[in-house]
């Protein structure tokens, strides 16, 4: 890889002479290979490689399997996630207590710390996810459709939408688009893209990005600040700003143990704490964290007085015309000892936990919302069609369906929204199939064949 030479002087002006040697040999060896299990779906499941150090639920694999044509991804049984970034893992189970959080995860595509935040916050906790780029957002509400957490609102904003929502989140992860110095051994062409001019530019839409986004952080709320790069206007100098300008507080990670080889700040004057994952030092790629909280004393950005009047044509339910034995049936297919309130649209049910529910009200007048707690079921016709989300989600009564366990072929066959044969002592109409024991998405059995509910646009396409 041929890396810029306004980037080789950068790494000299920020690392002494044997340590910048050291790193940009590292950035032309091979990237890692890590995955982050889904331990509400693969409990008992061992770890396939050796352990990520601070995230119990990840690990490296020995070389890249073809992920693709594994149905355990499909059905949400682990994600494919940069090992370093899993830090975020150790900060939220640090600093997040047991008791119910409404975190937002601003930048969230394609959602790998979104999944695992979902695992770490405590039962109860609502997560917003959220995207500003369409495409990427749907990626985003298909990859947390497989994890299968009830909690989670998926939404589609640009961050200055958020501000007027007033102070409505216990954590606040910023994610930030970035430069990307991190990924350049993962993506070798990424390279291509660095100038110096697009690096100050990223600094500059980071500031904006997150002064947009204080005011909804509670005083006393913490917020995670993350980029994949390595230099220090992206990293030090935003969070040197974020103390400076925005009256954030810098605070540590508790327990990181010098063996991980994490580096610290590299802004000279001064040492507040950072945590950089350098390619040379730490098994993973490039990433950047800083761990900031609003003072307990911060005045509380109130909600601007009128805002509730829902505007025109965004989320207002419809009136509901659910027939009522379809909607009893609907409620027999989820976990029973849960709560939910049931929102109907159109020919659409779904189901929201009541956390998701109150948030969801505050969030509808102002926020693009994809999707929001469990899509259960559709009335086509004289059917009541289960939603692919309720065979991913993780509150999906194990006995509400017949369940067929298939085979490899035939695993890959339904993803690929192709017949799939089933015994001819299979049971008739809505049939959960199985890989591994863990729900891969609903077939129609009709008898002489079966009909694939799979989601078309998640349908494998590839050849081999
Ligand atoms: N957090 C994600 C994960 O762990 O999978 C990765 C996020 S990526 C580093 C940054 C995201 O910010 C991208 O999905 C990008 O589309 C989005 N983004 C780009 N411009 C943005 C903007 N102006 N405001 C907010 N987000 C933006």
């Amino acid at each position: 890889m041929t890396l810029p030479a306004d980037f080789i002087e950068q790494i000299h002006t920020l690392l002494d002479a044997p340590e910048a040697t050291a790193f940009l040999d590292a950035l032309q060896g091979d990237s890692t290979v890590s995955i982050r299990l889904n331990r509400r779906k693969v409990s008992d499941m061992p770890l396939p490689g050796e352990p990520v150090p601070w995230c119990a639920s990840g690990c490296y694999l020995a070389e890249r399997p073809s992920f693709t044509f594994d149905p355990l991804l499909h059905a949400g049984g682990y994600y494919v996630q940069e090992a370093s970034s899993m830090f975020v893992a150790w900060v939220l189970r640090h600093y997040v207590g047991d008791a119910p959080v409404r975190m937002l995860d601003l930048c969230a595509a394609p959602g790998g710390k979104s999944t695992l935040a979902c695992d770490v916050l405590p039962a109860g906790s609502v997560l917003v996810a959220n995207e500003v780029v369409r495409s990427r957002a749907q990626v985003l509400a298909e990859n947390l459709t497989k994890w299968g957490n009830p909690g989670v609102v998926v939404t589609h904003n640009d961050p200055a939408d958020f501000a007027s929502l007033g102070a409505l989140f216990d954590v606040i992860l910023v994610d930030a688009p970035c430069s990307g110095e991190g990924m350049f051994r993962k993506d070798p062409a990424s390279a291509k893209e660095w100038s110096l001019e697009s690096l100050a530019l990223c600094a500059r839409r980071q500031r904006r990005i997150l002064a947009d986004i204080l005011p909804c952080l509670k005083p006393g709320g913490i917020l995670i600040y993350s980029t994949c790069t390595y230099n220090i206007k992206e990293d030090e100098e935003n969070v040197r700003w974020l103390r400076d300008e925005q009256g954030m507080e810098i605070h540590p990670v508790p327990d990181v143990p010098d063996e991980w080889g994490i580096t610290g700040n590299l802004l000279p004057g001064e040492d507040f704490p950072v945590y950089r994952f350098l390619p040379h030092r730490t098994k993973g790629e490039g990433f950047f964290l800083a761990l900031l909280r609003k003072p307990v004393d911060a005045e509380e950005v109130q909600e601007p007085a009128g805002r509730k009047a829902h505007r025109k044509g965004r989320g207002k339910p419809d009136a509901p015309v659910f027939p009522k034995e379809a909607a009893a049936k609907a409620k027999s297919w989820l976990d029973d000892g849960k709560e939910y309130v049931w929102e109907v649209k159109g020919a659409f049910l779904t189901a929201l936990p009541t956390a998701v529910a109150s948030l969801t009200e505050h969030l509808r007048p102002s926020l693009r919302i994809l999707q929001a707690g469990i899509p259960v079921g559709e009335v086509k016709g004289r059917d009541l069609l289960p939603q692919h989300a309720l065979a991913m989600s993780t509150d999906l009564h194990p006995e509400a369906f017949s369940r067929v366990e298939v085979d490899y072929d035939q695993a890959i066959a339904y993803l690929r929204r192709e017949a799939v044969g089933l015994p001819a002592d299979a049971p008739r109409g809505f049939v959960l199939l199985t890989w591994r024991g863990l729900p891969l998405g609903f077939v129609k059995n009709i008898g002489n064949r079966a009909n694939n509910l799979y989601p078309q646009e998640w349908r494998i396409r590839k050849q081999s």
